[in-house]
């Protein structure tokens, strides 16, 4: 055997899809068209679960029922506040031999609305805003903004705003100074460079026209909501209105091969692990997949992924067929699906590059996420990395490791310790971003295709 035999045998590298498998390129971008419909029509969790549900009736799958009995190859879903979403399809092995489990979360960073949000200043109508997750606020000013949510108004009325995105629409915006006027603010760290009260939503200048009133131009503004939705200024506290990039989902680079994108960690793995849900038919085991909110402010709340609603839902799954619930979870097992911080060129130092995960490699399997040690991370376990491992190498599935970036030059998490405190076995796997967290982020189509091969074939083998 000679030296570069023995090193092919024994040197693991992880190969560019397109050289390996160009006839993928095709396949990944016409897959991928369906993947920018989908963040299109969903800018925030509640569009996201109104979307997948869409598509979940489409493909036959109907409201699930704890009192029914259902058949192996059933489909049903189950919409937690609309903000969260549960789909199954029965599987033929009974239900105390696990679920399988492809989890993702539909929230994203974004402006969202304070409760008394609406004021004046010298000419201007502007809305306060608190940020919702890790943003850094700079890349926020002077890009286009469009206004979505919920509103309850005082009647019981519900409104919902979509303002921005079809042509034609106002878009909004937080302004910047000029650089002529920004010497001062340009000393300031970066972090600072735009300020949480700074980012101030410019929505009208245009006054109200009656020279008694003070303040017409946020009356002119509330006229405006009021003619239109029939708002008063006091009903924004009975709102969760979300400002968002007004900008589509689009095609990067000379080749096509990217897809530069508001919104998608964790739509990416949204809209992969639904795709891998709706064409399971007739799986070994029942699957749960779950698109859950509120991962980016740490899974809090009723609607995320800390809250009660995945274990109940798998409570009644094996009640149906009268198991005991915690053999369930015991036997069951998960792919926490979310995105990874992709090697970028312009920034080496961040990353660790033997650990990293790079653009066209694969979806990316993460062991572990968290900070300073490991700590907040799952951890996941050796055996169960083989298992997973095993699926992908068998269903031809490129995938790739990797870390959120060197050790100790910061961190993350992702909804993967609350799954495995339900006493289940998880890792996390998704796909490398550029951009993770901007207004606009990129990923590339053949890691999103491979994601989603590796879910469907989760589904199919585990
Ligand atoms: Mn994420
Ligand atoms: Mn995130």
């Amino acid at each position: 055997m000679t030296g570069k035999e023995l090193q092919e045998q024994l040197t693991w590298k992880i190969p560019h899809i397109a050289a390996k498998a160009p006839e993928q390129v095709e396949a990944a971008a016409a897959f991928c068209e369906g993947y920018k419909e989908f963040l299109n029509h969903g800018k925030t969790e509640r569009e996201c679960v109104k979307s997948a549900e869409k598509l979940l009736l489409a493909a036959g799958y109907t409201v699930f029922d704890e009192k029914k009995k259902y058949q192996p190859g059933d489909k049903v879903y189950r919409i937690n506040r609309g903000k969260s979403i549960m789909a199954t399809t029965f599987g033929v092995c009974p239900i105390e031999e696990g679920v399988r489990i492809n989890g993702a979360h539909i929230d994203s960073p974004r402006l969202d609305l304070k409760a008394n949000p609406l004021y004046e200043k010298e000419g201007l109508a502007l809305f306060k805003t608190h940020y919702y997750g890790g943003i850094r606020k700079y890349q926020w000013a002077t890009i286009p903004l469009a206004m979505h949510g919920v509103l309850v108004r005082k009647d019981g009325q519900t409104v919902e705003f979509c303002i921005g995105e079809e042509p034609g629409d106002p878009v909004f915006c937080v302004t910047d100074l000029l650089p002529h006027l920004a010497a001062e603010q340009s000393e300031r760290k970066l972090k600072d460079g735009i300020k949480g009260e700074e980012l101030n939503i410019v929505i009208g200048s245009l006054p109200y026209e009656d020279e008694e009133i003070k303040e017409p131009v946020k009356l002119k503004a509330l006229q405006l909501l009021h003619e239109r939705f029939g708002v008063v200024e006091e009903d924004f506290a009975r709102a969760e209105i979300e400002f968002v990039p007004a900008v589509k989902a689009v095609d990067v680079g000379f080749d096509h091969s990217m897809i530069g994108a508001y919104g998608q960690d964790d739509r990416v793995c949204g809209y992969t692990a639904l795709m891998a849900e709706i064409e399971t038919v007739n799986p070994r085991h029942t699957t749960v997949t779950v698109l859950t909110d509120k991962e980016e402010i740490g899974s809090e709340g009723n609607t995320g992924m800390n809250a009660a609603y995945l274990k109940d839902y798998i409570t009644y799954l094996a009640e149906l067929e009268g198991a005991n619930p915690k053999t369930v979870f015991a036997n069951s097992c998960c792919l926490s699906a979310d995105v990874n911080a992709a090697y970028d060129p312009t920034f080496p130092q961040v990353y660790e590059p033997r650990n990293t995960c790079y653009l066209n490699k694969g979806c990316v399997l993460t062991k572990f996420t968290g900070s300073r040690g490991k700590s907040g991370a799952n951890d996941a376990s050796a055996e169960f990395m083989a298992k997973v491992i095993g699926i992908m190498d068998r269903a031809g599935v490129f995938w790739q490791v990797g870390e959120i970036g060197a050790v100790d030059v910061g961190g993350g998490g992702t909804i993967a310790k609350f799954i495995a405190k339900l006493n289940v076995d998880v890792v996390d796997l998704g796909v490398p971003i550029l951009s993770m967290h901007a207004p606009f982020e990129l990923s590339a189509k053949l890691d999103v295709y491979n994601t989603y091969k590796a879910f469907a074939a989760f589904y199919r083998e585990a």
